[in-house]
């Protein structure tokens, strides 16, 4: 356990209010007795610190036990009653829990319910919610406890009782809070390194208070980065209880950019200004390392201000630009809370850099201005694009391929179906990393997607009937096959299908009976709309 934690017990009731009664057996008491049994054994563990609402019996109304928690703040409250009943009843334990759905409350009295009926040999009804003021409180864990009838008490039940409660705080709090060790952001991934369990499903996400999504591989956290802002993560172990915060400032991954051209007048030289953004359209930091090419004269350097300009001497008519970015260097702005690791270089950092307005530099999609008559940009990330603006007036904007498709993970899997491959070099040439391969057997095409890891798969499957299809609790599918649908006019459902349920990313799979270079332009221009869907959410 990695600190002390708090524990607040309960007896119930107290002074001239008795509880249930019977013969000459007051609940207050019995309440009480337990209660200081439990604090026996919690006092002599080291892990806990303890607490009773009250130590001797003297009256406490509700709202003093629920004022005095909201004191003490508890990482637990146990309040302690027993039942009596007139009818010929059976003996059973009851178990209440603060209302939720699955948290920790929930979590908890499965724990105490099964450790009362070990050691008490008694039947339980089923833990159930409960709205008892007490349980209303801040405490993380709430439960209210009446572990049997009082008809039939014995001597040997306060103390068995404690002990069953005492086994199960220390069996809830085995799993313990989980830790962030370390982390690093890759492509669109923050990855978080962590100690401990830990569950992708109570943990959260959020960027700019939207939520986003973790996905856990192995005993690491992905968390999808879908655009730039502040980022805020607490993991959640099993019984919902959180690690510290992890806070964030989400910037500058390269993913694509612009070229303005500033023509010079008669003779002089032309002033190009290559402008870098991150993959969210948002200028990059400096210090990213550029291979620069153009018309065969190719230099390298830096760049400064998210850009890189020079001047061109040579007037031709014809430009080819080809542009490399060498090293990703990421120069976030970090804040660093209770000794988080810091990773990255920090000399790239200057003082509010990104924050100031004339930093943050936004625009939605790259320009080009150009005085050039007959252009073509050769780039990664880019449709190659050939311009002729002779006729036009100067510094007519055009609107560039916005390079949404760099780096983005496509794996093509196709059994009959034709023209796979074509599909598969165009999507490489707007910049995708694309895995293609001919599905011969399941597991092995499931082997290979996880591997490959992909932002989406889409699967061509040859077929009578046509037909797009998504994994039922693939949201991403789900969304990408509406898109696709729309686009290629095509029906959509869901699929329970294997491959569709194992790798990561949008997956889809298309019953089809061909693949044509119109729809192989309807299939791009779909994943292009998906991926800037993913941006603007
Ligand atoms: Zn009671």
């Amino acid at each position: 356990m990695d600190r002390i934690k708090k524990i607040l017990i309960d007896p119930g009731h107290g002074g001239s209010e008795y509880g249930a009664i019977h013969k000459e057996i007051f609940e207050k008491d019995i309440n009480l007795k337990t209660a200081q049994k439990l604090k026996l054994f919690l006092e002599k563990d080291e892990n806990f610190e303890v607490f009773l609402t009250r130590y001797e019996d003297r009256e406490l109304t509700l709202k003093d036990r629920v004022d005095l928690i909201n004191k003490i703040m508890p990482d637990m409250f146990i309040s302690i009653h027993h039942n009596s009943s007139y009818e010929n009843f059976e003996n059973r334990i009851e178990v209440y829990y603060r209302w939720e759905e699955d948290g920790p409350s929930y979590k908890f009295a499965q724990i105490v319910n099964k450790f009362l009926k070990k050691f008490l040999k008694i039947p339980s009804k089923k833990p159930m919610p409960a709205f008892y003021t007490v349980l209303r409180n801040n405490s993380d864990i709430s439960v209210l406890l009446e572990p049997y009838y009082l008809k039939f008490y014995n001597e040997d039940l306060p103390e068995l009782t404690a002990i069953a409660i005492y086994e199960a705080i220390k069996e809830f709090f085995k799993w313990d809070y989980p830790k962030i060790k370390n982390f690093q952001i890759k492509n669109n991934f923050l990855i978080l390194d962590v100690e401990g369990r830990w569950d992708a499903e109570k943990s959260l996400a959020k960027i700019n208070n939207e939520r986003v999504l973790i996905e856990k591989r192995e005993n690491k956290a992905y968390i999808y980065i879908t655009k730039s802002g502040n980022l805020k993560v607490i993991l959640r172990n099993y019984n919902g209880f959180p690690s510290k915060m992890l806070e964030m400032k989400i910037n500058n991954i390269f993913s694509s950019y612009s070229i303005d051209v500033f023509p010079g007048f008669k003779n002089m030289p032309n002033l190009i200004n290559i402008n870098f953004y991150d993959i969210f359209f948002e200028k990059i930091s400096d210090g990213f390392e550029v291979e620069i090419k153009i018309n065969g004269f190719s230099f390298n350097t830096k760049t400064k201000d998210g850009k890189v300009s020079f001047i061109f001497e040579e007037k031709v008519e014809f430009y080819e630009i080809e542009i490399k970015v060498l090293n990703n260097i990421f120069s976030e702005i970090i804040e660093l809370k209770d000794g988080f690791i810091y990773w990255g270089k920090l000399e790239d950092v200057k003082d509010g850099y990104g924050l100031s307005n004339d930093k943050i530099y936004k625009i939605f999609n790259g320009y080009i201005f150009s005085k050039v008559p007959k252009l073509k940009i050769i780039a990664r990330g880019f449709q190659t694009f050939e311009v002729d603006l002779s006729k036009e007036q100067f510094y007519k904007p055009l609107k560039l391929y916005n390079g949404i498709f760099h780096d983005k993970r496509i794996f093509i899997l196709y059994d009959e179906t034709e023209n796979c491959y074509e599909i598969s070099s165009r999507l490489w040439f707007f910049g995708a990393n694309v895995e293609i391969l001919r599905y011969e057997n399941e597991l092995n095409a499931i082997k290979k997607a996880v591997e490959f890891n992909s932002d989406v798969l889409l699967f061509f499957k040859f077929s009578e009937s046509e037909i797009i299809k998504f994994y039922e609790m693939d949201k991403y599918g789900e969304k990408l096959a509406q898109i696709l649908s729309k686009h290629l006019n095509m029906f959509w459902t869901y699929s329970s299908y294997q491959i569709l349920i194992q790798p990561f990313g949008a997956r889809i799979l298309f019953e089809i009976n061909y693949l044509d270079e119109e729809r192989i332009r309807k299939i791009i221009l779909a994943l292009k709309e998906y991926f800037e869907s993913q941006f603007n959410s």
